[in-house]
This record gives structure tokens, C-alpha cells and sequence, in this order.
């Protein structure tokens, strides 16, 4: 049984390991009630992760293991701060007067949301009644597993589309592209705002071809509001080492600006709001 913890604010750039050890595996967990989850840590002015000034929540547990990931220590469970759901909306409303003065609210990021469906339901219910703007960054991986109701306390998802080569999804993450598809049609049948995101990584995700799998797969979707090509960086790979995790990525550069010129322009040209 993991030991409940105040969760403390820091950057997401912060290495967080061992810190609950007795938590079950990420794809053992089992939690319909979701009064107690496992957390990574939060960050309480991010302009990055959805509309207006944004309190972000980092929940732990994650079932893919993308080579580039900038948070490897939010895959596991064990290596998360276990805390109340009470007392992350406690500190959530210390910040909502502000956040809604500013057409802000809070953002669900991991790891992956959904690994801790109903701890995060319970939260994305609480913030809403606060007032807040409600949104959740995922993989749509475990898409199959948010049922209406939890969706029903989402805004905005921003749905992480790691690419559209199927070889190239494994490679890349581990796991098969076809629940982020099927998550993705199932979101725009429903008219429920998207902004997709998809990482440049050069070498790995930058192929034409593969970028414009996506575009022609995201165009027709007027749900989605926004495509955003999120740059690769290495402010993430000190974790890799810190951890003992092999890395991919040592000698991989930043996209040039061209390089990144290129890609937004391919979803442009295929009719998708891009940047
Ligand atoms: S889905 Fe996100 S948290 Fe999970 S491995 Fe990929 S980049 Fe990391």
C-alpha cells in the first residue's frame, strides 16, 4: 500500500523516481473510484498546453515508451507521489480565482492520462466545477477506455499523433498506431475540440510520407482546431541516463527551422491550421 504524500509543484524537467515503490504496475492498475492516484508533479503557469495560462498536472503511468520521451519517469506508477484526489484539487483551486481570470484552466499531461481514468475524472470534475477550462494531453492509446462521461468533463484533448506509418508508430513507441486512429474518428464523430500534436524528430518521424499520413488523416476532421508540431529537444535526456534506460537519441539534433518550415507547411497544404 503506497503512503499518501503532499504533491509538490515543479517542472516537468524535474527527475522524480522510487518515490511510491508498493504501487501496482501501470497496466495492472485497477481503480473505478479514483480518490487516491499517483502523480508526478504540476506546474502552475504553462502557456504551452492548451488556451490561455494553464495549471498542468503530470500523472504517472504510462503503457508506451516512445524513444524520444522527454519524461521517462512518468512511466511507472512506483516512481510517482501518491495523493488525494482532494488534495490536488486543493491546490488547483488555490490557482482557479486567477485562471479564470485569464481564460486559463488546467491541463491533464503525463504519462498518460488514462492509465488513472477515474483518479483523473474525479479531478477533471472538480476543476469544471471551479469554473475551469478542462483538457487532456494523451497518446489515444488507451482511447478505447474513456467512456462518455469522462469525456463529458473534457474541453479539449490534445491528441499526441506520434505518426502515421504504422512501422514507424512501433518503432517509435512500442505499440500499435490503429487506438489513436480509431480514438481520433471517434472524437470527431463526436465534434469534440482536438488539437493534434506531433513531434519532429529528425531521423525518426520526419519523412514525408509519414507526415503526410497524417495531415490527409487530420484535414478532414473539423474538430480539429489546431495542428501543433512540437520541435524534438534534449531537455529530457538527462533523465534517460539518471535512470539506467538505454537512449536512441544521443546524437539526434533539433529540427532545423527549414526542416520545420517543411512539415508545418505540409499540413497547411493539406488544409489543416498548423504551427
Ligand atoms: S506517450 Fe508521452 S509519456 Fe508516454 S512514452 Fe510517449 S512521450 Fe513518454
Amino acid at each position: 500500500m503506497s503512503t499518501v504524500q503532499p504533491l509538490e509543484s515543479g517542472s516537468r524537467y524535474d527527475i522524480r523516481v522510487g518515490i511510491s515503490p508498493d504501487a501496482p504496475d501501470e497496466d495492472k492498475l485497477k481503480d473505478e473510484v479514483g480518490s487516491f492516484g499517483y502523480c508526478h508533479s504540476y506546474e502552475t503557469s504553462s502557456r504551452y498546453d492548451g488556451p490561455g495560462l494553464r495549471i498542468v498536472l503530470f500523472l504517472s503511468g504510462c503503457l508506451l515508451r516512445c524513444t524520444y520521451c522527454h519524461n521517462p519517469d512518468t512511466w511507472h506508477l512506483k516512481d510517482g507521489t501518491y495523493v488525494s484526489a482532494d488534495h490536488v484539487l486543493k491546490r488547483i483551486g488555490d490557482f482557479a480565482p486567477a485562471l479564470r481570470d485569464v481564460g486559463g484552466g488546467l491541463t491533464i499531461s503525463g504519462g498518460e492520462v488514462m492509465v488513472q481514468l477515474a483518479f483523473a475524472r474525479r479531478i477533471l470534475s472538480g476543476a469544471k466545477a471551479m469554473g475551469l477550462h478542462t483538457a487532456i494531453e494523451t497518446s489515444g492509446f488507451l482511447g478505447a477506455r474513456a467512456d462518455d462521461a469522462f469525456l463529458s468533463e473534457v474541453d479539449l484533448v490534445l491528441l499526441d499523433i506520434k505518426s502515421s506509418d504504422p512501422d514507424t508508430y512501433r518503432r517509435v513507441t512500442g505499440r500499435d498506431i490503429a487506438p489513436t486512429l480509431r480514438f481520433a474518428e471517434r472524437l470527431a464523430a463526436m465534434s469534440k475540440p482536438v488539437w493534434v500534436r506531433f513531434t519532429l524528430v529528425p531521423g525518426s518521424t520526419d519523412d514525408p510520407a509519414n507526415v503526410e499520413g497524417i495531415a490527409k488523416f487530420v484535414a478532414p476532421m473539423k474538430n480539429v482546431e489546431w495542428v501543433e508540431v512540437q520541435p524534438f529537444h534534449q531537455m529530457g535526456s538527462f533523465k534517460w541516463k539518471a535512470m539506467d534506460l538505454e537512449y536512441q537519441h544521443h546524437d539526434t539534433p533539433s529540427p532545423t527551422r527549414e526542416l520545420v518550415s517543411r512539415v508545418i507547411g505540409q499540413f497547411r497544404d493539406a488544409g489543416c491550421n498548423a504551427r
